[in-house]
């Protein structure tokens, strides 16, 4: 993960104006947000590469608790799944880019990556026409351009400060364990709530929001502190 967001940084410093007339600000724009706005005791959820058979569960958890989260959608399962993009939607949740086929888009041209981001865009407007999509997250962490090229569209760079490992489930306890050891204060914690079976995923949430809720814990979207 650090040498994944490392490589963000160097890109963001050393590679050429993703877009004519690419300014300071849309330098500031193309930063890679971690962390909550606020920090202290709060906690983003983001939840990577649905909408898929475990989203619905994951929505339950979150609504029964009273829990709003990132969303970060892959469009091919957009279009597989556009009731379940409308029903995050509709309950509060944000969505967030993750590209069309979670293709490693590190090493593709600014007009390539632009391409792909429109074109999941446009997939989760088919399904949510005007929805808002406020960030982009690159699959497996491989920024290159598009930390750029996502800030010129208009969408924040996502990153994480955590990651439970859930994309080979090691057993709901363990996920648990490591969900509760992930939640610092302001921390962007990633998972996954599809491209597999994510069950070990939904139940370690449904037991953690309680207890963080209990100990104070706000859970909060990603933003510049
Ligand atoms: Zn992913």
């Amino acid at each position: 993960m650090l040498s994944a967001l490392l490589a963000g940084g160097i890109a963001l410093t050393t590679a050429p104006a993703a877009t004519a007339g690419s300014t300071g600000a849309d330098r500031a724009q193309a930063t890679i947000v971690t962390s909550t706005g606020r920090g202290g005791n709060s906690v983003a959820f983001t939840f990577d590469d649905g909408p898929g058979a475990n989203t619905p569960q994951m929505l339950d958890v979150l609504a029964k608790n009273g829990v709003k989260a990132v969303f970060c959608l892959w469009g091919d399962h957009v279009r597989q799944n556009p009731d379940m993009v409308r029903r995050i939607v509709n309950e509060g949740h944000t969505l967030c880019n993750h590209s069309m086929q979670h293709q490693d888009m590190g090493g593709w041209s600014a007009d390539q990556v632009r391409q792909n981001l429109e074109q999941t865009n446009n997939a989760i407007r088919q399904a949510v026409p005007n929805a808002q999509i406020p960030y982009y997250r690159a699959p497996y962490g491989s920024w290159g351009q598009s930390a750029d090229v996502a800030a010129s569209m208009g969408m924040t760079p996502l990153g994480w400060r955590a990651d439970i490992a859930d994309w080979q489930p090691p057993g709901a306890d363990t996920l648990t364990q490591r969900l509760r050891q992930a939640i610092t204060p302001g921390a962007v914690v990633l998972m996954h709530d599809g491209g597999g079976d994510r069950s070990q995923t939904v139940t370690a949430v449904d037991r953690v929001i309680p207890e963080f809720k209990g100990q104070g814990w706000s859970f909060d979207l990603p933003a510049r502190q």
